[in-house]
């Protein structure tokens, strides 16, 4: 039985490692050239909060250990008003609870080290998926040197939010899918360490609420800040209303202020990193054929306001191998298991994704919240 897996970012990686458990031939193909040879892209989302969901996936595998190595913990959200004191607002009221940042490329790198170790694994850099007939499992590759072919008995697509199998299936077996772009955008910001030390708390998820606009800021382990600004994409209001490095700084100094002095890059950062788009993907069903199926980001892709994205996909791993025992290994009964038993709770993430957004950028900073929520000062 050889398994194909369309792409090395977190969820196929992971996936191939757990494939690979079962006896499985896998090869995964890969858009990117190997990620571990370059620099990584700029201003693309540096660290990504793992919460329990996803180190329990990690940990089944023996990678718990290694990940969290250079995991910086989160046991709060440290808020920032515009004027007045910062306020630590705990996970738990032990003050125990956390979630972990953790660099992404160094993530992905692992997880890939760790495919490519596994028996029966191969990663096929450069292959960018065109085609695919889910009927026979026959794939189309683009690569530097033309088109290329393969075949497998089973197809996962795990590429991601504008995944091309989902594209196919779409395509061959008119799967119903529907993509909600927010009409707000992200921009990465950096806050560097001053000499040699964090800038700010880097036991806290950092926010700056303000209401039609939000910042967060996650520690990185070289004690430097990743920030990433969310705003709307159009209109008087936006990414594209500060047209010059002053209107930028006098953006900063109005709604962020404690941060202009901590971000001598600030305009830099902002004129040249990218805009981002938020969105949702619902597809149904994410398999055809007890052939091809849909994983990760290519199955779900929520907004990351719940920082839940990657732990989904890495939690989709499990419960698919889970599947696959309960099956005694049948794909073809496995896949529609899976989709039954992940759908109605993705959906209920993506729900609970888009009303965070409302929750951080607004309602964090109100007194109101933190006697509803009962939280104590500190
Ligand atoms: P992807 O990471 O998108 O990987 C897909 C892979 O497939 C890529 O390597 C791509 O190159 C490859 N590929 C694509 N098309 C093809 C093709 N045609 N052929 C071959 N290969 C292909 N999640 C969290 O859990 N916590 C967080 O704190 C968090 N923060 C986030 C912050 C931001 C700003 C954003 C945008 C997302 C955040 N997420 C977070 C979500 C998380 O990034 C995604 O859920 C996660 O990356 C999904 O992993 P994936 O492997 O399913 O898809």
């Amino acid at each position: 039985m050889n398994v194909a897996v369309v792409g090395a970012g977190l969820t196929g990686c992971l996936l191939a490692c757990y494939l690979a458990r079962r006896g499985l031939d896998v090869t995964v193909y890969e858009r990117r050239s190997d990620p571990r040879a370059g620099t990584p892209e700029r201003g693309r989302s540096i660290n990504l909060a793992i919460s329990e969901r996803g180190l329990d996936a990690l940990r089944r595998i023996g990678l718990e250990g290694q990940v969290m190595a250079d995991a910086l913990p989160m046991r709060g959200r440290m808020i920032h008003p515009v004027d007045g004191p910062l306020d630590f607002q705990p996970y738990s009221h032990d003050g125990e609870m956390a979630i972990n940042s953790i660099s992404r490329g160094a993530l992905n790198n692992t997880l890939l080290d760790a495919a490519e170790a596994a028996p029966g694994v191969k990663v096929r850099f450069g292959h960018r998926l065109t085609g695919l007939d889910p009927a026979t499992g026959a794939m189309t590759f683009a690569t530097a040197d033309g088109e290329t072919h393969a075949t497998a008995d089973v197809v996962l697509g795990a590429d991601g939010a504008g995944s091309a199998v989902r594209g196919e299936l779409l395509a061959h077996r008119g799967i119903e899918e529907s993509a909600d772009f927010l009409d707000y955008g992200y921009k990465e910001l950096t806050i560097p360490a001053v000499d040699g030390e964090f800038a700010l708390d880097p036991g806290a998820l950092h926010i700056w609420p303000r209401g039609t606009s939000m910042m967060i800021a996650l520690p990185n382990p070289d004690r430097s800040f990743t920030c990433t600004m969310f705003w709307p994409t159009g209109g008087t209001a936006s990414f594209a209303s500060l047209s010059s490095p002053a209107a930028v700084e006098r953006h900063f100094r109005t709604h962020y202020p404690d941060v202009v002095a901590l971000a001598p890059t600030l305009v830099e950062d902002y004129r040249h990193n990218p805009v981002g788009l938020l969105g949702t993907v619902r597809c149904a069903p994410w398999q055809t054929d007890g052939r091809v199926g849909l994983i990760g980001d290519a199955a779900h892709a929520i907004v990351p306001f719940y920082g839940q994205g990657a732990n989904c996909g890495f939690e989709d791993v499990v419960v698919l191998d889970r599947c696959l025992d309960e099956t005694g290994g049948s794909w073809a009964r496995a896949l529609p298991l899976f989709e039954r038993r992940r759908k109605e709770n993705t959906d209920a993430i993506a729900e609970m994704a888009l009303a965070n957004f409302i929750e951080m950028r607004d309602k964090v900073a109100s007194p109101v919240y933190r006697l509803a929520k009962g939280i104590e000062h500190r």
